[in-house]
């Protein structure tokens, strides 16, 4: 049987939040080079690391881990009192459940030779699957941010029918926007259609882009070509929640004036108290199978 503290270290607002509800769930919950100003009292604020860190029966680590290579993603932390993953490894136990968002194949490779096990929270379905409200808002409101029109009554595109995608092209759809929906399966057109949205080939998207208003791209790969650009009103607003670089020719855009924004880490941003508890939800049941126990 674990002990019952919970490490928390670094992350962006939902990790404070995280952490707030993790307490509130009875576990002793501790915080590493994180401060956010919302954070519940009852999280402790570690001020050194090494005071919490290896007694944790599990550690909580951020979505991205790192950034900046080999940077711990410590947002509230100065950048000046260091974030250098190696020296944090150095106090994991080795039966410390190790939970993060986003292992790098190098960063892989150091917990590899250290022997430490660790859970990759974004390959698990359900958080993809969860995040995909709060992302979509999330680039709803950046796009309604840079637009000069409503979305209702407007005519946008979301590239891509994924998780993502899907949610997109609801929220839009209910907000009075006449929604393309692009995919590349036959059978993802068809349900589109079914959805009462219009679907459309990702790669016949430079057929239609004069059509557009807002153009929301959730596709990892370069899609948004400079074709379907050349093609766009210059008016257009185009958001990418894709993973960097993205699946818009920036450069193009740029060239263009058309307005592309690559739109990272909106849950976190968007809605980090819905995002924190989205989190506590996965991990909580992680946290009972391994048996950690409040
Ligand atoms: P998903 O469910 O896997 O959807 C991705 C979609 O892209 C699928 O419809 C897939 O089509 C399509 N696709 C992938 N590669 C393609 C290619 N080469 N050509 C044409 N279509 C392609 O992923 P998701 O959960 O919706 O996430 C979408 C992206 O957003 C990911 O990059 C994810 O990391 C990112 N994301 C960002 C945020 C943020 O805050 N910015 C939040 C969540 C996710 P098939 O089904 O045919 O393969």
């Amino acid at each position: 049987m674990k002990n019952k503290i919970i490490g928390i270290l670094g992350g962006d607002a939902r990790y404070g939040y995280l952490g707030s509800a993790l307490a509130a769930e009875g576990f002793e919950v501790w915080a590493m080079l994180l401060d956010p100003p919302d954070m519940d009292p009852t999280v402790h604020r570690a001020e050194d690391f090494r005071d919490a860190l290896p007694f944790c029966g599990a550690l909580i680590l951020p979505t991205p881990v790192c950034k900046d290579g080999l940077m711990l993603n410590a947002p509230f932390w100065p950048r000046e009192r260091g974030r250098e993953i190696g020296q944090f490894l150095e106090e994991i136990g080795k039966s410390t459940i190790v939970l993060g968002g986003g292992f790098s194949p190098e960063l892989r490779g150091i917990f590899g030779s250290k022997e430490l096990r660790f859970t990759d929270l974004m390959e698990l379905e359900p958080l993809a699957v969860a995040n995909a409200v709060p992302t979509a808002e999330g680039a709803v409101a950046l796009a309604m941010a840079q637009m000069n029109i409503t979305i209702s009554g407007s005519n946008s595109c979301v590239v891509g029918c994924g998780r993502c995608g899907r949610a997109l092209a609801r929220l839009l759809a209910a907000m009075g926007s006449r929604v393309t929906v692009t995919a590349r399966r036959p059978e993802q057109l068809g349900w589109i259609e079914a959805q009462g949205w219009r679907p459309l080939e990702t790669v016949e998207m430079h057929r239609e882009a004069h059509r557009w208003d807002v153009v929301f791209c959730t596709i990892p790969a370069p899609v948004v070509t400079p074709a379907v650009l050349e093609g766009m009103n210059r008016e257009a607003v185009i958001i990418d929640i894709a993973s960097a670089p993205g699946g818009t020719d920036f450069t193009c855009a740029a060239k263009l004036g058309i307005k592309a924004t690559l739109a990272p880490g909106l849950p976190g941003k968007a809605a980090p108290k819905t995002a924190g508890l989205i989190l506590r939800d996965i991990i909580l049941p992680i946290l009972e199978e391994r048996g950690m126990t409040r």
